[in-house]
């Protein structure tokens, strides 16, 4: 329906643009070769000026069109909530359901939880980790997700005598999940973990902030999400496409 509101609109702004240009280009040969013409021909154009009514029409329509194209959301929810979890992801959304955080659909629910105290900042980097510039998720975690994270970094640090791993992706609302499915065909049709902000990922090709595989301090990263894992704080997957470790942190 847009799409042909669309076509219609644009339709009538190139009829527009040409009846105004012939036109113009009308009065300017008359006005210089034939006066009298000029004249009658001129009054006709005059009454042509329910043309004009067009214009602010056709523009009207086609803001509208643009602005209801905004108020869409990208994501179909309950085609959504239709996906179906493999098992080895229904324990991560089990334990997100579980801190009382609702899915996030775009920047106001962040918004609205940061506001209440909820969600807090993740610090660009800390003993044993950095944060990645995120380009398709956002800085916030829950108290209890943050303090782990903040756990496995220094954990980390202090296995590996001062190493540090790098986290690639945060907090992600459905709509940054559009964007990211854009560029990322795996990146998930449903419900992600992510969408509650008791998860992130973990890098393994990334330590010390440059890019290059390390299996030293890819196991030694495993060995601490394990540790965190046997203790009943965390589940983990290893996501071999993304080359991350997806963590969700538990409401221990
Ligand atoms: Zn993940």
């Amino acid at each position: 329906m847009i799409v042909i509101n669309y076509i219609i609109n644009f339709n009538y702004n190139i009829i527009c643009i040409h009846k105004i240009l012939c036109l113009f280009i009308k009065l300017i040969s008359l006005a210089t070769t034939k006066p009298v013409i000029f004249a009658f021909k001129f009054s006709k154009i005059v009454c042509m000026r329910k043309f004009l009514y067009i214009i602010p029409l056709a523009f009207h329509q086609l803001v509208y069109s643009q602005a209801s194209k905004k108020a869409v959301p990208c994501y179909d929810f309950t085609e959504v909530l239709k996906v179906e979890p493999t098992p080895l992801y229904k324990p991560h959304l089990d334990a997100s359901r579980s801190f009382n955080v609702n899915i996030l659909k775009n920047t106001s629910q962040v918004q609205k939880y940061i506001n209440k105290g909820k969600f807090h900042t993740v610090k660009k980097s800390g003993k044993g980790y950095k944060v990645q510039k995120l380009d398709y998720s956002r800085a916030y975690l829950v108290s209890k997700a943050k303090i782990t994270l903040e756990k496995i970094g220094s954990r980390f640090s202090k296995e590996t005598k001062g190493h540090n791993f790098t986290v690639s992706s945060i907090t992600r609302t459905l709509e940054d999940q559009c964007r990211l499915r854009k560029v990322n065909a795996n990146a998930s049709l449903g419900i992600s973990s992510h969408n509650y902000g008791n998860s992130f990922d973990i890098s393994y090709v990334r330590f010390n902030n440059k890019l290059k595989t390390n299996p030293k301090l890819e196991v030694a990263l495993e060995k601490v999400l394990k540790y965190y894992a046997n203790a009943g704080r965390i589940y983990y997957i290893k996501e071999r496409q993304q080359s991350c470790f997806h963590v969700t942190v538990r409401n221990y």
